[in-house]
């Protein structure tokens, strides 16, 4: 079985996904979760960084659209001030949205990336599509049962991101130490 759950890059924060870095890989469209990967849930408007972020992809021709399994009620208030492409209710890890934007953007599967903060719903998604997952670890996460269970899922893949591509002191949030660095907590 293919591996859908290594993301192909992982950054401390989405500021840090920068115009030049998607440009070295030829990327026109990017598409974004909303919740834990740009805003924590209880922020419901963008800020200053988003705004100044999306400008400065869209003057490097790097298009965004908002991708989220969030419902109709919370992107649109998000998208207000943005006016981005946005899906609610998007069925990640299904294809079907992330295909549907990518066709409107004008995109190809080589050209897109899938931004979010979660390996089973946005990493799965975009590497399923063909297209290049990028993780980052969630601004505030959920701490219910479910939510630990799912980092806890999550875990093997970022060591064995951390073991290809390098530790790094951000990847600490799913509770792994440096690979090259004796054992892993568990
Ligand atoms: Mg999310």
């Amino acid at each position: 079985m293919k591996d859908h759950l290594t993301p192909d890059y992982m950054f401390p924060t989405y500021l840090d996904v920068t115009p030049d870095f998607l440009r070295g890989l030829g990327i026109k469209a990017v598409l974004s979760d909303i919740d834990n990967t740009l805003a924590p849930y209880e922020q419901p408007d963008p800020d200053e960084a988003h705004k100044k972020w999306i400008e400065e992809l869209k003057a490097a021709g790097i298009s965004v659209a908002l991708v989220s399994n969030n419902h109709a009620e919370r992107v649109e208030r998000f998208n207000k001030d943005l006016h981005l492409d946005a899906y609610p209710d998007s069925g990640k890890p299904g294809k079907k949205t992330l295909l549907l934007a990518m066709e409107k953007m004008g995109a190809s599967k080589a050209e897109t990336v899938m931004l979010g903060d979660q390996l089973l719903t946005d990493c799965y998604a975009g590497k399923h599509t063909g297209l290049i997952s990028i993780i980052v670890p969630p601004i505030k996460d959920k701490t219910n049962l479910f939510f630990r269970f799912k980092r806890l899922c999550e875990r093997p893949f970022i060591r064995k991101y951390a073991r290809l591509h390098g530790y790094q002191p951000f990847m600490k949030f799913w509770k792994i130490k440096d690979p090259m660095k004796g054992t892993s907590q568990s």
